[in-house]
């Protein structure tokens, strides 16, 4: 019989198991917090659990941790990108950054990706499997155990669509949560899958929703962002404003400025006409050149921000963390499948 993803289980999972097994349900919790709070990578240390136990334990589940394949340390400001190798041989990409409010991991929720968006170096080569929910946490242990330093938030913004993996991406979040990281610590980024945004709002988790929006009339934006041919702006919107009245987590939408495309003043001023008179935030962002890709970055960001800020909009120009290691997100693993 194929070994269980231990990492995988909910407490509530975790806790049937267990007593399939028959053992009492507080047992369950004493695993549940070494694997996820004391974040061991090995059953043998499960000091309070018996040996007999502990040699149950590795028969029926496995304990899967991922691989560090890269790891490129910023000198500039100590960002570790890292480059993980999954168990099938497939690799995903997390970005650890310090912040004055404490250490940022962005992590990857699928390997590769299907939303096609024109500027983005993840989606070239498509889509090949969803990550399981323990390969999401994988990522926050491993970077934890290899710098050092505690994950104090997380963003969902590397590579794969979350929206996309739904199941897998709710359970992951469950199970964070579990573990006691309150989930106002995590932001999810989506594309703008609408149908999952809604059922994302009826869970009440706390995230923080990113949209990433990158153009503000749906003629710019399906040229660059497929998924906007499947929901236009005025359902996207509609989708965000019932986020916000059902959570209370104000939105947090992502504008990354590509020469010629979407940082002139018309741009500016369509985006105002869409956000004007909302309680949100904008998060502009230069583009990163992708090497395949023909986009180069803005040259008027400020102009562009000044525009937003003068019509009362709340917009801000994201710090750039890791200057020296920035290749574009999706870059590190794109360069390892065309190197081996
Ligand atoms: N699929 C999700 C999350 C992953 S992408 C989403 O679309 O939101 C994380 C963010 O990086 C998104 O806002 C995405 O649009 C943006 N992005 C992708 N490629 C980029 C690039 N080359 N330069 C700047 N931002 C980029």
């Amino acid at each position: 019989m194929a070994q269980i993803d231990i990492l995988s289980l909910s407490l509530e999972e975790l806790t049937s198991e267990i007593c399939v097994m028959g053992e009492k349900g507080f047992r369950a919790k004493q695993i549940f917090d070494w694997l996820h709070v004391k974040k061991i990578n090995d059953f043998s240390q499960m000091s309070n659990i018996s040996a007999q136990f502990r040699g149950e334990l590795s028969k029926k589940f496995c304990l899967n941790h991922l691989i560090i394949k890269k790891r490129l340390v910023s000198r500039v400001d100590n960002t570790v990108k890292y480059l993980y190798g999954l168990k099938d041989g497939g690799a995903v990409e997390s970005v650890l950054m310090e912040y004055n409010h404490g250490n940022s991991l962005c992590v990857s929720t699928q390997v590769g990706c299907k939303m096609g968006c024109e500027f983005c170096a993840s989606t070239i080569a498509g889509w090949v499997r969803n990550l399981e929910p323990s390969e999401i946490l994988g990522q926050i242990y491993e970077s934890e155990r290899d710098s050092g330093k505690p994950v104090d938030s997380v963003v969902l913004m590397g590579i794969g669509e979350p929206l996309d993996n739904f199941d897998n991406v709710v359970k992951f979040l469950r199970i964070l949560s579990e573990s006691g990281f309150s989930l106002r610590r995590v932001s999810l980024s989506t594309c703008g899958v609408v149908d999952k945004i809604y059922e994302l709002a009826e869970l009440k988790l706390g995230v923080t929703l990113s949209v990433s929006l990158h153009a503000a009339t749906d003629e710019k934006r399906s040229a660059i962002m497929p998924i906007n041919r499947r929901f236009d702006l005025n359902t996207l919107m509609r989708a965000c404003d019932d986020y916000f009245d059902k959570t209370g987590r104000r939105i947090s939408f992502e504008y990354s400025l590509i020469e010629g495309v979407n940082d002139g003043d018309d741009s500016a001023d369509e985006l105002i006409r869409l956000l004007g008179g909302k309680n949100c935030h904008i998060n502009l962002i230069p583009v990163n050149e992708v090497k395949e890709r023909e986009f180069r970055k803005s040259k008027s960001v400020l102009r562009f921000q000044k525009r937003l800020n003068a019509a009362g909009l709340n917009a801000t120009v994201r710090r750039t963390l890791g200057a020296d290691i920035n290749a574009a997100c999706g870059q590190l693993r794109r360069d390892d499948l065309f190197n081996s």
